[in-house]
């Protein structure tokens, strides 16, 4: 196969063409990742790459102003400009905070800070893009489908209705927040609400996607790891080409880890660094499968069912990307913590006492930091990477039942609650007086 691209079993190696409607190798039934002619993008050396990224970082120029197609060539490089469905995602702020657990070299990546509010966006223009090219190709594509845990079929929405093309969105019925409900309604999308769990929805949305003219959405499909792998890229580029020593990621299906190994990897491989960061992947303890395995040496691999936890974008129990994970893992010598629902939402709060506004998701990532710091396998010294995944907002009701004390397992120590008093400025002075004394 001569192509720029195409998609390849992570298991035997099987190639097929990247317009094939395929999410499993047809030889062993593995997963499929799109890879790239690596020899083609050696034609540009490490530093050409830096000076072409850097330029394009400072461009208006479509498509540029997406952080997902200024890297374009290593992301989808056939896909044609006028078939780009971008939204503007990519370019997030990489936040540096010394008041959060006194380390110097701490930064945040706010992934949330973004279109619909998640990392999703970087995976949706790639796979949305991809669909409208095969559309122009003439080929029979009758809607968009995902199962969700609330980011990705408001990603999947957005950029569907941008792309005119229709959306099937199945969500586990009351068990993501009320913002991630709202987002796929209001984009017009078709929101089926099944009485079951996450790992539920992506059984019967395989099923549904069995009939190749509705397109997977879901992370399975490699067209998302191409955009998501952006991220790592991106961070390593804000900060000046350098790389950090540890980048904690939160992860449930674990696509995202999968993404963000490849992104380095690529980076690697391609002369842009010639060190890899160590990774930390973090989970919660109520739906924990890759940190059981990982007690293992991931010798031991079981789904597990998937206890309710705030952190509801990552209740998962039989993810999707394992394997793919696990090779990331294995290959940046990669560690696994876990989070319970009382240090996740502990983590959360003391994050927006320090003025960020964490997600539940990001609560679990910093209490895997301090758990390592604690242990000495993170130094105070060492230049850390947190990804934040989601914007605190999407997470409005979990925040207010923390600051109420209304959540199971959880005994919150940074409450603060609003006062009830008159409209009546005397007693507005003493409380004021009071607070500030
Ligand atoms: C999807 C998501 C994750 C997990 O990413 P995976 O690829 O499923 O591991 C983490 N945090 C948030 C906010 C998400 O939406
Ligand atoms: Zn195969």
């Amino acid at each position: 196969m001569s192509a720029q691209t195409w998609l390849e079993c992570i298991r035997c190696g099987r190639k097929y063409p990247l317009d094939d409607i395929i999410y499993h190798c047809e030889s062993c039934d593995g997963l499929l990742d799109v890879e790239h002619d690596i020899d083609q993008l050696r034609s540009r050396s490490g530093d050409e790459w830096k000076a072409l990224f850097t330029e394009r970082s400072c461009t208006s120029k479509w498509p540029y102003q997406s952080g997902v197609w200024a890297k374009r060539e290593w992301v989808a490089p056939t896909i044609d400009v006028q078939n780009i469905v971008s939204l503007g995602e990519g370019y997030t702020p990489l936040l540096k905070v010394q008041n959060l657990t006194g380390m110097p070299h701490l930064w945040i990546k706010q992934c949330g800070i973004s279109h619909t509010g998640s990392f999703k966006d970087l995976g949706m223009t790639v796979l949305v893009s991809h669909v409208k090219q095969l559309i122009s190709l003439g080929r029979k594509v009758r809607a968009v489908a995902c199962a969700s845990t609330g980011d990705t079929s408001a990603a999947l929405a957005a950029y569907a209705a941008a792309a005119g093309i229709p959306a099937i969105i199945l969500l586990p019925r009351d068990k993501v927040s009320i913002a991630q409900l709202a987002q796929p309604i209001a984009h017009g999308a078709h929101v089926l609400a099944l009485d079951t769990d996450f790992d539920g929805c992506m059984k019967i949305v395989q099923e549904v996607t069995a009939d190749r003219m509705i397109y997977l959405a879901n992370s399975m499909n490699p067209l998302r790891i191409e955009g998501q792998k952006t991220v790592g890229i991106e961070i390593v580029q804000q900060l000046g080409w350098e790389v950090p020593d540890w980048i904690v990621i939160p992860a449930g299906n674990l696509g995202n880890i999968s993404a963000l190994g490849r992104g380095l990897s690529m980076m690697k491989e391609l002369g842009l660094i010639d060190r890899l960061p160590r990774l930390v992947a973090a989970q919660s303890a109520n739906a924990n499968p890759l940190y059981r395995s990982y007690l293992t040496g991931f010798e031991d691999y079981r789904p597990v069912t998937a206890r309710a936890t705030l952190a509801s974008a990552i209740q998962i129990g039989a993810p999707v990307s394992y394997e793919r994970a696990v090779k990331v893992l294995r290959r940046f010598n990669g560690i696994v913590e876990q989070a319970t629902e009382d240090e996740l939402a502990d983590a959360g709060a003391l994050a927006d006492r320090a003025g960020l506004y964490a997600c539940p998701q990001t609560g679990v990532a910093l209490t895997a930091l301090t758990k390592l710091v604690a242990r000495g396998i993170i130094t105070q010294r060492d230049r850390v990477v947190v990804i934040s995944t989601a914007h605190g907002l999407k997470f409005t009701d979990s925040k207010v039942r923390y600051h109420e004390q209304r959540l199971a397992d959880v005994v919150p120590r940074h409450v603060n609650r609003p006062l009830k008093i008159p409209a009546d400025i005397r007693t507005v002075q003493e409380e004021i007086a009071r607070r500030l004394e």
